[in-house]
């Protein structure tokens, strides 16, 4: 049995969201998240990738990135939300996506998408999470969000501060 179906998001009234189809452990792999592997060449030189667009980009060595943009990546389904329940992990070229808390029955899954400050265009995005600490944007760094050592430690930090 999946352990998510898809269905009308919460947060984005457009859009669809994946929802758990029973109550899910910390720590518990949902979905993979596929797409293609790319070069670092193409991304720098494909118009896909400008900053003007939402971008489902992860940076897999330094060589390629996985371009996860793609209507078959069911996982590309899940929301940004401030208050996120999952959460990215990774490992040599695969990245999926797993619940960094305990999840109940249906209940949206949700992400962090990593998004940065500093990049302008983060207006464009509004976050509707609906979360005490939801700050209004999904706040992107740049046309990419990476899945780094950096990404990792920030969202491991995370993780104690709101365990206390
Ligand atoms: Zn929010």
């Amino acid at each position: 049995m999946k352990l998510y179906r898809i269905k009308k998001s919460n947060i984005d009234n457009k859009g669809r969201g994946l929802y758990a189809t029973k109550n899910i452990k910390e720590g518990t792999k949902i979905i993979n998240y596929v797409g293609k592997l790319i070069t670092k060449k193409q991304t720098e030189e494909s118009d896909k990738y400008d900053n003007d667009k939402p971008i489902y980009l992860f940076t897999i060595n330094k060589r390629y990135d996985l371009d996860g943009d793609f209507s078959w990546n069911t996982a590309g389904l899940i929301n940004h939300s401030c208050n996120n329940n999952c959460d990215y992990d990774g490992k040599g070229f695969k990245i999926w996506v797993k619940a960094i808390k305990d999840i109940k029955k249906g209940e949206e899954f949700t992400c962090d998408y990593g998004f940065g400050f500093e990049y302008d265009s983060y207006k464009q995005f509004p976050c509707k999470c609906k979360s005490k600490n939801c700050c209004g944007y999904i706040i992107r760094a740049e046309s990419r969000w990476r899945l780094n050592k950096k990404f990792a430690m920030s969202n491991k930090k995370k993780l104690i501060n709101n365990s206390h």
